[in-house]
């Protein structure tokens, strides 16, 4: 049988607002830096650039670990890349969960061999410090707490430095999920003093997904350089990846770099120091806060308190009789606007408003919340 050549044109997408949990849009300025031309990964040119992409995600982390590196692979993988190296078999960790990404966590946890201790809190809330510090107590043996900083499944925000505080009181480690809150509402990784941190580049970076930035802190390295068993991912394993990225490293081939992904990365960091951190965290609070008179305005109302809203993400209560579902895909065909469907036990109940990055803009603000209140009349 002769199988032909298959007749397919280039894929070209549609143009699209997205404005849901991630991605968010990429600027023509990364992209354009994207259709660079790709050169070799152990090429000096590129080394050089990787060593100014460190010191820029240091400035984005608020970091001066040394330790401080994009993951190839998406933030599920930043989020496996410290679970797998911190974590030995046997060990307790006790992992919050407040949303679909602290469950993740917690697989993490089983995976390495390890026991999960778990402290809930409603989807929809933050993170409750007296029921982690409960936990602590109960379980002197603990050696590491994780919980996610912005829990993009809800939109609920907790207090990261307190939780990290109260983990080093017990001499525990903290793993931070950061994955939506760099670049969009403080992280000060040194001044709290978090030992391990994941994020992505698809949310308030604004770059393709496929990259994770992480960030470990002395005794996170102390603690990856002493393990007594090997680290069960040879591709995760940070003792093998920093021959490559490590200072002074004599940047040996371990995996070939995703090169014209990296080039990305290094100009949504670039944007970003140009703009300055805090001048993106009151950018993006600024916007949520017209978001909220918008989504006010159409009688609508938001699932998490006040105090504890994620400026970039936006759980919104679906009114009752509504199809969210039909909602979204008009939201699709008639306004090429995506926004988010609600997880787990929000499923159905609730949409997902990203103002990420790229996205948060006033004039984004205001074609959503237009574009919400002429399909809801409808
Ligand atoms: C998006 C997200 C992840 C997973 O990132 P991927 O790039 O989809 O693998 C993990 N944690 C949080 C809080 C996220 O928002």
């Amino acid at each position: 049988m002769k199988i032909e050549a298959p007749r397919i044109g280039s894929f070209i997408p549609p143009v699209r607002t997205l404005m849901g949990p991630g991605p968010s849009n990429v600027s023509t300025r990364v992209l354009d830096a994207m259709q660079r031309q790709t050169i070799g990964h152990l090429d000096p040119e590129f080394v050089g650039m990787m060593d100014d992409l460190k010191v820029l995600l240091q400035y984005a982390f608020q970091t001066a670990n040394e330790l401080t590196i994009p993951v190839s692979g998406p933030g599920s993988a930043g989020m496996e890349t410290c679970f797998v190296n911190l974590i030995e078999p046997g060990d307790t960790v006790i992992v919050c969960q407040n949303g679909v990404f602290g469950g993740r966590m917690k697989e993490n946890v089983q995976r390495c061999g390890a026991t999960p201790v778990m402290v809930e809190d409603d989807w929809g809330m933050p993170v409750d410090p007296d029921k982690l510090e409960a936990a602590l107590q109960t379980n002197p043996e603990a050696t590491t707490v994780a919980f996610v900083h912005a829990e993009t499944s809800t939109g609920a925000q907790s207090d990261a430095e307190a939780l990290v505080e109260l983990a080093h009181q017990y001499d525990c480690l903290a793993i931070v999920d950061a994955v939506t809150s760099l670049g969009g509402t403080p992280l000060k990784v040194d001044k709290w003093g978090v030992d391990a941190v994941y994020s992505g580049s698809q949310k308030c970076l604004s770059a393709p997904p496929g990259l994770s930035p992480v960030s470990f802190g002395e005794r996170a390295a102390t603690r990856i350089r002493t393990r007594t068993t090997p680290v069960q991912s040879w591709f995760l394993d940070l003792n093998l990846v920093m021959g490559y990225w490590g200072e002074g490293a004599s940047r040996s081939y371990h995996h070939t770099a995703p090169i014209n992904a990296l080039y990305g990365l290094h100009e949504s960091l670039l944007i970003l120091a140009e703009e300055g951190l805090e001048t993106a965290w009151t950018r993006h609070r600024a916007n949520h806060d017209d978001l909220v008179s918008g989504i006010e305005s159409l009688g609508l109302s938001f699932v998490v308190p006040e105090a504890a809203r994620l400026p970039q993400l936006n759980a919104v209560s679906v009114p009752v009789g509504v199809d969210e579902a039909a909602i979204r895909s008009r939201l699709l065909t008639d306004f090429d606007l995506e926004i988010g469907a609600g997880l787990g036990v929000l499923a159905g109940k609730v949409w997902r408003i990203g103002l990420m990055g790229h996205t948060s803009t006033p004039e984004n603000v205001a074609y959503v919340t237009k574009a919400i209140g002429t399909v809801l009349a409808d």
